[in-house]
């Protein structure tokens, strides 16, 4: 027997985001049921067909959903809160999609399910819901089904599952004390049952996916996995136990002990091939995920033929196992719809259906059957890229050396700055601003069209965008806000923006990732290093700053937010690669400070995302995080005002790196929280100022002034009046005016009526 190749899981929104367009036209009711299931099939078969195609031992079934992996896991249990009604015998289609949206074309709506992050990647699961007598029972048959058309179809399957330990890791409790791992006796039954199911079905083996190994566990739940996996051994498939995102650690060992018959780990990002095949006993495969899940860089194949062969030998008959690092999920489809890229830089990229070419032929190899024209092939486009100069530069590796060495550093401290800045900005006590954008209105989303179609020349599309502006700012003016923005209604997106104006980024045509649900993202490719050819903002600020007396903010997103929602490359470090989009910032905000722009916000959403999953490796990445911003921002004198914003967060286990920031103002998002996240500033006794977002901004409801003026003074209470500003949670981009003209009116009020109290 040889080294069989697999894989975990596949994209499931279509090469042309067809799934996509099949779920809004059927949640808008422009399609029928029968229609979307019809569409679904199709992309699910055309799914199966590319991975047989690229010659997989093995085919994935159950990683296609019409929503998410986790809803699904949550439907095939039958863990539906009781708000979306009696569940019949099973989960039915328009109950699932109103436990993901809230509604759908039948059945009452309810408040969806809550959304969080998939482990470190910019995919959102639905969180799995628990009341505190909860029950399960098989209540869905979209597994077996699939299984079933998967195999009519000649395919050999196996099937994916959520395990159960990572399924309820991920959920939550609503109401009562934390039992989840109390609910395990429950629910391992109707795990047993799956597999009795799927054993009756004649599945080899069943791919259980337990990516909890990779985070730090409590002691609890690491003891839960020998009895779990233990009580599900009796009869059924044969079980890979998968892992991935990161090293297993101190969990590896009982990884390898438990009564599995295969372990997949992530090669990629941890190396405990060898540790693994030392421990793992002769009767147990290993799967290597080696091919990077995560990135769209083509592979070494040929250091990766050097590091398996001897792991291959070692193991002997057929124990390894062949695979990517995750499910293929978090990277775009195929790259052959990318005909319009630069052919050297699609030289060096594999989408996922490439990722499976290198699966196959790494296998080839392994097996001693011919492949070494790939080999070569993949060893060439390496050494090109390597080498190519449109990857390395110097004048960019020469203006970092030049940094001083306190480069990272405002001149004086926040209080020096602060009255200097007042001076400058003489700004009544709690200011008002808003967070950037305005509402991206249809007809701005028009004249984009139509300039990107060239049915607008450039000084049109540009009247039109300065037009655009005037009215944002005389907006605020009449409102009577103190700091404007321009509005940003030349960006579609935060950081596409600046990825098309950087050189060493380069965008892609068809380059989807699901983000949640039916929404994708297409993030820039950062292939080289990063240089700034010519300012991107200034032209604009200063154009808004000439219509006003008012400061206007200069908009930029932070290096941290850009290399977080971009694909990077792999050949340096992401810390130095943050460190190089921080200095074309840094030049950025010196040429909008020398345009007199006296304001500048530098956003960071994404910063405490990039957090590992691993708490041990912290401090190393909030070290590099927290210098980036720094550097991207500390070279401005005195008297201009650095504001910094991020969204939603969690800020007790980072207050210290917040604070280190040393912007003089960060606007974050606290409505919601009735100013809760407040305390973490307060016990870390932050020291610059904070503008509480006092209204959220993902409501259309104008917001209550009574109830802006209470959170403000649940603000205070904790910090104080005098370091407050007052502004929205977030920016305005998908709100429509009336409501934004009424709120913010109603915002600016309030501020008024709180100054004349303090
Ligand atoms: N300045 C951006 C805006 O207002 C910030 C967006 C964000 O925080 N995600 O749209
Ligand atoms: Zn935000």
């Amino acid at each position: 027997m040889k080294t069989t190749a697999h894989n975990l899981g596949y994209p499931r929104i279509g090469p042309r985001r067809e799934l996509k367009r099949a779920l809004e036209d059927y949640w808008s009711g422009k399609i029928g049921r029968e229609t979307l299931l019809a569409e679904a099939r199709t992309v699910r078969d055309a799914r199966w067909r590319d991975q047989a195609d690229a010659g997989l031992d093995f085919i994935p079934v159950g990683d296609f959903s019409l929503y998410d992996h986790v809803l699904d896991t949550s439907a095939l249990l039958g863990c539906v809160p009781p708000r979306f009604g009696e569940a019949g015998a099973s989960v039915d289609l328009d109950t699932y999609f109103r436990m993901a949206r809230g509604r759908a074309p039948t059945g009452e709506p309810a408040d969806a399910c809550e959304m969080t992050k998939w482990f470190d990647t910019n995919y959102h699961y639905i969180v799995p819901e628990f009341a505190p007598d909860q029950r399960f029972r098989l209540a869905s048959e979209a597994l077996f089904d699939e299984v079933v058309e998967a195999q009519a179809q000649g395919y050999r399957v196996k099937p994916v599952l959520l395990g159960p330990i990572s399924y309820l890791w991920l959920g939550k409790m609503k109401g009562g004390a934390d039992e989840r791992l109390g609910f395990l006796d429950a629910l391992l039954p109707v795990y047993g049952e799956i597999l009795q199911r799927l054993s009756g079905l004649g599945v080899e083996w069943v791919q259980i996916d337990e990516p909890a190994l990779v985070l730090d566990l409590p002691p609890a739940w690491r003891a839960a996995f020998e009895p779990v996996y233990n009580r599900l051994q009796a009869g059924g498939p044969k079980r890979l136990l998968a892992t991935y995102f990161g090293a297993l650690s101190e969990n590896l060992s009982m990884a390898c002990s438990l009564p599995i018959d295969g372990l997949h780990l992530d090669a990629v990002r941890a190396d405990e091939l060898v540790q693994a095949a030392d421990l793992l006993p002769a009767y147990k495969i290993l799967s290597a995920g080696v091919i990077d899940g995560r990135n769209l860089w083509r592979a070494d194949l040929a250091a990766l033929q050097g590091r398996l062969a001897p792991l291959a030998e070692r193991l002997g008959n057929g124990r390894l196992w062949l695979a990517p690092s995750c499910s293929l999920l978090h990277v775009p489809v195929d790259l052959s719809q990318e005909m319009g890229l630069d052919p050297e830089l699609r030289s060096w990229m594999a989408f996922a259906r490439q990722k499976l070419d290198e699966v196959v032929a790494l296998r080839q190899v392994l097996n001693g059957d011919a492949a070494e024209e790939a080999l070569t092939a993949a060893s060439a486009a390496l050494e090109a890229r390597r080498h190519s100069v449109r990857v390395h530069r110097a004048d960019v590796a020469a203006r970092l050396a030049a940094l001083p060495p306190d480069a990272a550093h405002r001149a004086h401290p926040y209080e020096v700055r602060a009255e200097v800045q007042q001076a400058r900005l003489h700004l009544p006590p709690l200011p008002t601003t808003t967070i950037g954008s305005f509402p991206q209105t249809a007809e701005i989303r028009a004249a984009r069209r139509d300039w990107r179609a060239g049915r607008l020349d450039d000084a049109g599309y540009e009247d039109f965008l300065r037009r655009e502006i005037k009215h944002v700012i005389r907006a605020q003016e009449d409102y009577g806000l103190d700091v404007l923005v321009h509005g940003e209604p030349e960006r579609t997106d935060m950081v596409e923006y600046f990825g098309e104006r950087l050189e060493g980024f380069v965008a892609t045509a068809h380059g989807w990732v699901q983000s949640y649900g039916s929404r994708c993202v297409k993030p820039p490719v950062i292939f080289g290093d990063v240089n700034r050819p010519l300012p991107m903002t200034v032209d604009w600020s200063v154009y808004a700053q000439s219509l006003t007396e008012r400061p206007v903010k200069g908009m930029l997103t932070g290096p941290v937010t850009i290399l977080q929602w971009s694909f990077v490359r792999d050949d340096i470090s992401r810390a130095e690669v943050c460190r190089q989009i921080a200095l074309a910032l840094r030049e950025e905000v010196g040429d909008l400070e020398q345009a007199g722009i006296g304001v500048i916000q530098v956003d960071e959403p994404a910063f405490r995302e990039g957090l590992p999953l691993r708490r041990a490796e912290w401090p190393v990445y909030l070290d590099w995080a927290v210098e980036a911003f720094r550097l991207a921002t500390s070279g401005v004198d005195d008297t201009t005002q650095i504001h910094t914003h991020m969204c939603y967060s969690e800020f007790n286990d980072i207050i210290e790196a917040i604070a280190a920031l040393d912007a003089d103002v960060i606007t974050i998002e606290t409505a919601r929280s009735d100013m809760e996240l407040l305390d973490a500033f307060a016990n870390y006794e932050y020291p610059n100022e904070i503008g509480p977002g006092v209204y959220d901004i993902h409501s259309p409801n104008v917001p209550a002034s009574d109830r802006m003026q209470a959170l403000m003074h649940a603000a205070a209470g904790r910090l104080g009046w005098s370091r407050l500003w007052v502004n929205p949670d977030c920016g305005l981009k998908t709100r429509g005016w009336p409501e934004v003209e009424a709120s913010l009116r109603e915002m600016v009020a309030s501020a008024r009526a709180l100054r004349a109290e303090i």
